[in-house]
């Protein structure tokens, strides 16, 4: 399809992975209908008074893509590219993701069209007390549970918790997960996604025989993600040798320090021109020879007209979604061993799960205790895909494909049709 290329459908993409896994469980068309189709999708407008006392007018979303294995999960994110298309693609991915690590969520996903860079604190939060209004219909902690995602963080996490504790009258900490730990946070949910990423790194690592600390790694985004998995993959010996985020790149070869800059990034909104570093273009980055290249910034990064420059011997996708179904095939025939992301970032909802638990028994555990967890549900997941791939001769997407649609199917089935 001319086009389809340079600017996928995320959601396309999605619907092509899943009949990938379906085709292997050999899964007949009743169910692929059935397990594909989102099971609620709200849009809603929220009209917002801004500082200019001017009134704008956004679009939100969110969609409940299967709740066969439990309440509904997944982020909510503040872009000026999110589209309907673009949530339900997400939605489906927690869907797959929650059920690739076993825990006993479904998967959604929420957004509002915006750019939070240019909007001041009081124009994001009114935007996201009116969301948590709008959406507060379909949210709930036995219901459905939103988390930070891109551009959204605690903060925005407390907002939605105090807006829908309003509309039912009691305080309700466990409708959002990633909140501020004084209102029933869990410890190392901030770091979460990045530690988990880690964790797979390590044991894809391990099973090609590249020494973590020999690794030279590269990331694209330096965001909660990114940031994370470059200072915890530093703390192990590796090497970071590339770095960017949405305003530049950098390089260097002898590693760059990422709590340096981070510190950087703090003073300047960005990493650019970091002292000590050659600046490079983004396709430069993703091109760089290294042992492991994690995207962890947005969908489509990795794609038809770039994938055959990767020189990497590892990709992990701490993103959502970024590489497309061509660049797939391309690193396979360059036999890159990929660690898709509903395996490489699926730390984050585990620990959104740990969060919740945690919530639900008003029983809190310490990091120690936490990240231990996270090792052991990531290690094993890890171990299961690996398994799966080599019993079904496929590469690590389509195994961690077949594992959570499977997981799902199984669940749909126990359950039975209703009415
Ligand atoms: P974030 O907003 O904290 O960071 C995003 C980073 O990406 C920023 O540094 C931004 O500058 C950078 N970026 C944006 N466009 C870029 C581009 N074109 N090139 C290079 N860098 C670019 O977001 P995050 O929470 O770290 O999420 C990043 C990815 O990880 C997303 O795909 C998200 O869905 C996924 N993810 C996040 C979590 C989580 O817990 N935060 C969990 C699972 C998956």
């Amino acid at each position: 399809m001319p086009g389809f290329e340079e600017n996928p459908n995320p959601f396309e993409i999605a619907h092509q992975q899943f009949e990938r896994a379906a085709n292997a469980l050999s899964m007949d068309e009743d169910m692929r209908r059935w397990l594909w189709a989102p099971k609620r999708a709200l849009i809603v407008t929220l009209p917002v008074k801004m500082d200019s006392q001017k009134v704008w007018t956004f679009e939100g979303y969110r969609v409940q893509h299967n709740i066969a294995r439990g309440p509904a999960k997944g982020g909510v994110r503040f872009h000026p590219d999110v589209t309907l298309d673009e949530v339900k693609a997400l939605a489906s991915w927690m869907t797959w993701k929650c059920a690739v690590v076993n825990i006993p969520y479904g998967g959604a996903k929420g957004g509002v069209r915006c750019n939070p860079k240019s909007l001041s604190q009081g124009e994001i939060e009114r935007i996201t007390r009116r969301y948590a209004f709008e959406i507060s219909l379909v949210i709930g902690p036995d219901k459905d549970i939103p988390a930070p995602d891109v551009y959204t963080n605690a903060q925005t996490m407390a907002w939605i918790l105090d807006t829908y504790s309003m509309t039912v009258g009691h305080s309700a900490l466990g409708v959002v997960t990633g909140k501020p730990i004084e209102i029933g946070g869990s410890l190392g949910r901030s770091e979460a996604t990045g530690r988990g990423c880690q964790y797979v790194v390590r044991e894809a690592c391990r099973v090609k025989n590249i020494p973590v600390d020999k690794a030279r790694v590269v990331i694209q985004g330096f965001g909660n993600a990114g940031a994370t998995v470059a200072k915890l993959l530093s703390q192990d010996g590796a090497k970071v040798i590339g770095l960017s985020d949405s305003r530049g790149a950098i390089y260097n070869g002898a590693g760059l320090d990422p709590k340096s800059v981070m510190e950087w990034k703090g003073k300047h909104e960005t990493l650019a021109q970091y002292p000590e570093s050659e600046n490079i273009s983004s396709d430069e980055l993703l091109g760089l020879e290294c042992d492991v290249l994690i995207p962890a910034a947005l969908e489509n990064q990795i794609h038809a007209g770039n994938a055959s420059k990767v020189r990497a011997r590892i990709v992990a996708e701490a993103a959502n979604g970024p590489t497309t179904p061509s660049a797939d095939d391309i690193l396979k025939e360059k036999e890159i061993f990929l660690l898709p992301d509903i395996l490489a970032n699926a730390g984050g909802v585990t620990v959104s799960y740990f969060e919740w638990v945690q919530g639900l028994s008003s029983f809190f555990w310490d990091e120690a205790t936490i990240n231990q967890r996270l090792e052991s549900i990531m290690k094993r997941a890890f171990t299961e895909v690996y398994e799966t791939s080599k019993k079904h001769k496929t590469d690590m997407r389509t195994a961690a494909y077949i594992l959570g649609v499977g997981r799902v199917a199984e669940a749909t089935k126990i359950r039975g049709l209703f009415p």
